[in-house]
């Protein structure tokens, strides 16, 4: 083993964090819970709204509740928010439904959707014009937001609301039979219009929308508020434990005032902060912008930040449980390094994903001692430097691929590769020494001559002389021709989220986010599953891309090896 993976296989410390968990406030807090009450089964659920596809964000609650539902002995649901008609589509809840899964999270018979309680909250918004706690309003969202007053000044009073209870119940059955077309009315819930939080001044309960649902279809015509759904769904499925972002604070007092008023079971609401990575954004609405316009080649486009995305660049869901655990839960918004994460990929593929060798910008070693018509098939290590001693076979003949940038005509001071003279080791098969370079009439090198040394079987010199430099290849007769996604950041900012406008997003792109090559490859690689993740040795870690064909592999560069041996 290399000094470098030693030192980063010596500084894993993901297995100790899983056996002790870092206990976070949440987890305290739930600790607190049970202490009170033993009986009480904690029980959480994710709550996507399946407008988008879901992206490393979403990880971090997937991890949260249905960790917190495992560590407890609990449950956690899996509910689609899908209140807003206009922008929810099915394609999404079964992506949803697979990243979750893929991810680890169980849910049982536990899918649950808003829509299905569409009319157990049109009877709850009844109750509360019954209560006097509602009112059906005749001015336009744009009037509403004018009356809503300011942190310094109160609201003003729609003209509205003083109906008289009738009055209300009436105008909301006919705004649910659709008489009254797209933004002529909304329920408002009766508060106080000179709350000091402003999401208490009489906050819209529902809106008048024709459209059509993709589960309710023309049933309904007015559709409720996030948050009128989200504390009844919530209460609904006896949730204890309710994990949302740091940006429903202010809306607590909402929920507590709507689960009050109607007398109905309160979930206990913790905040945390939100995930934020460098050079990445982590929001559906910007992200469905790059798929719509074609920025990437999809959802899944290994660029982006979603799990199918991830999944397809070669990302082990083990990872991001790591990523998740060392980001830990906090109450303040941060940002996290997006080395982070590739951090996390390294320390998982290191250890899990087997060893085989490419070439990506190949140059040809003619080894001319070599018998022209022989070949040798090695068993090489897939997982060297471990206990599992598994091999396969890799032909080596007289022909081989190496890295152009694996020979020098000038070598520098410690440079340990080849260049004409010097020696070094083909990994797991012999040392070769160069003996000419040959140049083509525009002074291009085209090949390399080379000469063996048969006494050197798996690349271990029989008198013991040090050789220092190891170098990759692959038989030239058996290479196999593959395309060779490489992959950079998306964008070319760190702070995408916060830069992006609708109007400069194409030059917030990096132009050299995706280069291909077509790189030479051992047979064995071409024979893997799509999907399979592998270390092309002293290169990176590469998964093989569903886009692969019968004697035309494609491979995406999952990341980088940060810890390829020393030169
Ligand atoms: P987006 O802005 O991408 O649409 P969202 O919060 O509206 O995000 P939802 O589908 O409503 O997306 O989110 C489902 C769950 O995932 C919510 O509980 C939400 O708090 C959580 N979540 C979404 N984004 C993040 C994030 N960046 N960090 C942590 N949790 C997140
Ligand atoms: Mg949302």
């Amino acid at each position: 083993m290399s000094k470098n993976q030693d030192e980063s296989r010596a500084s894993t410390t993901s297995d100790e964090n899983k056996s002790s968990k870092k206990n976070n406030f949440i987890v305290n807090e739930i600790i607190n819970f049970r202490e009170q009450s033993p009986n009480t089964q904690i029980h959480t659920r994710f709550p996507p709204e399946p407008n988008g596809y879901l992206h490393l964000g979403h990880a971090k609650s997937i991890c949260l509740n249905f960790g917190i539902a495992e560590q407890f002995d609990g449950l956690c649901n899996l509910r689609f928010d899908d209140t807003n008609p206009s922008k929810e589509d099915i394609e999404y809840v079964n992506a949803i439904r697979e990243d979750v899964k893929w991810l680890g999270g169980k849910w049982d018979d536990r899918e649950y959707y808003a829509s299905n309680y569409f009319e157990q909250l049109f009877n709850y918004a009844v109750k509360l014009i019954k209560l006097g706690r509602a009112y059906v309003d005749d001015l336009s969202a744009d009037e509403i937001r004018a009356a809503r007053g300011t942190l310094t000044k109160p609201g003003k009073e729609s003209s509205c609301r003083n109906r008289s209870i009738e009055e209300n119940l009436e105008l909301f059955q006919r705004m649910r039979a659709g008489e009254f077309p797209d933004g002529a009315k909304v329920l408002r819930a009766k508060i106080d219009m000179a709350a000091p939080n402003i999401v208490m001044r009489d906050p819209t309960l529902y809106r008048i929308r024709h459209a059509e649902h993709q589960r309710t279809g023309n049933t309904w015509c007015i559709y409720h508020m996030y948050d009128f759904a989200h504390c009844i769904s919530d209460s609904i499925e006896g949730i204890t434990h309710s994990l949302c972002t740091l940006e429903f604070v202010n809306n607590k007092e909402l929920y507590d005032w709507i689960l009050d008023t109607l007398g109905l079971y309160h979930p206990q609401q913790i905040e945390f902060a939100r995930l934020n990575i460098t050079y990445t954004i982590l929001s559906k609405r910007k992200l469905i912008k790059l798929v719509k316009e074609g920025h990437v080649k999809g959802w899944d486009d290994p660029r982006m930040p979603t799990l199918s995305g991830l999944r397809r660049r070669g990302v082990p869901p083990e990872a991001l449980h790591d990523f998740c655990e060392r980001i830990g839960i906090a109450r303040a918004n941060s940002t996290v390094e997006f080395s982070l994460l590739e951090f996390c990929i390294r320390e998982y593929l290191n250890k899990n994903a087997p060893r085989y060798m490419a070439v990506l910008h190949p140059i040809k070693v003619i080894i001319e001692n070599y018998d022209p018509e022989k070949v040798e098939y090695l068993d090489i290590p897939l997982y060297p430097d471990t206990e599992n001693q598994q091999t396969r076979k890799v032909p080596f003949r007289r022909e081989l691929w190496i890295e152009q940038d694996d020979f020098r005509e000038n070598p520098p001071k410690k440079y340990h590769r080849l260049s004409v003279g010097a020696e070094v080791r083909l990994r797991f098969a012999y040392i070769i020494k160069c003996t000419n370079a040959i140049y083509d009439a525009n002074g291009v090198l085209t090949e390399l001559r080379c000469e063996y040394d048969p006494l050197s079987t798996g690349g271990n010199p029989a008198d013991g002389r040090k050789i220092k430099g190891t170098i990759h290849w692959v038989a030239a007769q058996d290479a196999i021709e593959a395309k060779i996604r490489l992959y950079e950041h998306l964008f070319n900012v760190p702070n995408p989220d916060e830069m992006l406008t609708d109007e400069n997003l194409a030059s917030c792109l990096n132009p050299n986010s995706l280069q291909e090559v077509t790189g030479l490859i051992e047979p064995a690689l071409a024979k893997l599953a799509n999907h399979s993740s592998v270390q092309f040795e002293r290169l990176g870690y590469f998964s093989k891309d569903p886009d692969s064909r019968e004697g035309q592999p494609v491979f995406n560069r999952t990341v980088t090896l940060r810890d390829s041996w020393k030169q």
